[in-house]
């Protein structure tokens, strides 16, 4: 297969300008800032660490977005600070339930453009997949969001907001005096599977993830994150050192061939360099390792022989595999693997002793499961032609369209 896109092909960077708000949000802020924008309204310097505290309580802890309805603080104090700030998240815009219980939410961020969110429900625990970027300038050849060509990254604050909206949606938000537990959480872990890559936004995605763990807060465990990235080489020790989270990889295929034109940014970063970084990971052990991901591609990456390589490749890394069932978008260039083949991958790697668990597509009904996120407004711009191109696979048989169609999603 020769593979000749580049790694960002049409990608259009658009400039994060929100609009000039009079008020500042104060979602989204770290606490130093959050500090900051108090005294800069008017807080004496001595009160402000307690201030700080406080309002922060009001914000991640119980969810509220109503300075009047901070009873702890004066009434005058409550007045400056609507007066200068504002408490605000994305908006939803809809909201899907799959039959399994996947709820896809579409949410709007300044400036009128929009991400996904699926929050997965199990036996035990619930998962949040949240977004970093809109779009992604990545243009993996399997997935839905690499199509869109409109990128641009999110603010903290609308990365932390995601994780808010979703518990005002749960009605997650704990009563007064009742601290949430772990194991009776709606929304245990979280996730960055969403749209985007990450570490191509790397600052926000770090303050986010640093309010959602913070104690007096969200309160999620730093193990219950799960950060996923493509192999943005340079970038990937600081996902240990400065957020301290777990690290997915989009690993996908075992040959330097395959992988650049699976994932392309793998020309930038080849699998040696990857796995020299992987190997000098912080916080390598066998109670935290790394997830490699690996989506099952028929004919394509699922071979006997593709399993050993990827035993060979990842040896000697406390590791985790976990095999993804491709899921179809309309026009994707490849097909799922067939279960079969699928489980007999999954057998050579557990025989090498990899927990290697098939992860359950969730939410196919409704668009929301791993790689099939793209917001409304971009989908289907990228027709499958341009993608087989770009992929250099074979085109695909023309298929005459009525007009007026109903759409095929
Ligand atoms: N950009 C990051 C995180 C978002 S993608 C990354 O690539 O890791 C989350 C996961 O979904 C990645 O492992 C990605 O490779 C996988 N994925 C993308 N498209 C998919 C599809 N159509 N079917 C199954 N998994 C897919
Ligand atoms: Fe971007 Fe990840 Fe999709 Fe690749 S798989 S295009 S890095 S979101």
């Amino acid at each position: 297969m020769t593979a000749k896109a580049p790694i960002t092909p049409e990608a259009m960077p658009i400039p994060r300008k929100a609009p000039e708000a009079a008020r500042q949000n104060l979602v989204g802020l770290t606490r130093d800032r959050l500090r900051a924008a108090l005294i800069a309204a008017g807080t004496p310097e001595k009160q402000a660490k307690m201030r700080e505290a406080q309002v922060w309580q009001w914000i991640y802890q119980k969810g509220v977005r109503d300075f009047a309805a901070m009873t702890n603080l004066a009434k005058e104090y409550r007045a400056r600070l609507a007066e200068h700030f504002v408490i605000e998240l994305p908006e939803i815009v809809s909201r899907n339930v799959s039959a399994d219980g996947t709820r896809k939410y579409l949410v709007r961020i300044a400036g009128g453009h929009e991400v996904e969110v699926v929050y997965i429900p199990e036996d035990g625990r619930g998962t949040l997949c949240i977004s970093s970027q809109v779009g992604c300038t990545l243009t993996c050849t399997f997935c839905h969001t690499g199509t869109q060509r409109l990128v641009r990254n999110l603010t903290a604050g609308e990365i932390v907001g995601q994780i808010m909206l979703a518990r005002d949606d749960l009605g997650e938000w704990p009563e007064p005096g009742r601290a949430p537990k772990d194991e009776t959480r709606l929304i245990s872990n979280i996730v960055l599977m969403g749209m985007g890559e990450p570490l191509y936004n790397f600052e926000a995605v770090r303050d986010a993830m640093k309010i959602a763990m913070d104690g007096e807060g969200i309160s999620l465990s730093r193990r219950r994150i799960t950060l996923s990235t493509s192999g943005i080489v340079p970038e990937i020790g600081r996902t240990a050192t400065e957020i301290g989270c777990m690290l997915a990889v989009s690993l996908h295929a075992t040959t330097d061939e395959l992988r650049n034109s699976l994932v392309p940014i793998n020309r930038k970063y080849p699998l040696a360099q990857l796995f020299d970084a992987l190997r000098a990971y912080p916080k390598l052990s066998n109670s935290e390792r790394i997830t490699f991901e690996y989506v099952m591609l028929k004919g394509v990456n699922d071979s006997d022989a593709d399993a050993r390589r990827l035993v060979k490749l990842i040896a000697g890394i406390p590791a985790k595999i976990n095999l993804i069932p491709f899921n179809e978008w309309p026009g994707a260039p490849y097909q799922r693997s067939d279960w079969e083949r699928i489980e007999a991958f999954a057998d050579i790697l557990y025989k090498a002793g990899y927990a290697s668990p098939i992860r359950t597509p969730r939410g196919e009904d409704i668009m929301a499961a791993c790689g099939q996120l793209k917001s409304a407004t971009e989908r289907a711009r990228k027709t499958r032609f341009e993608i087989a191109a770009e992929a250099g696979l074979p085109q695909p048989e023309r298929i005459v369209r009525r007009p007026n169609a109903p759409d095929v999603h």
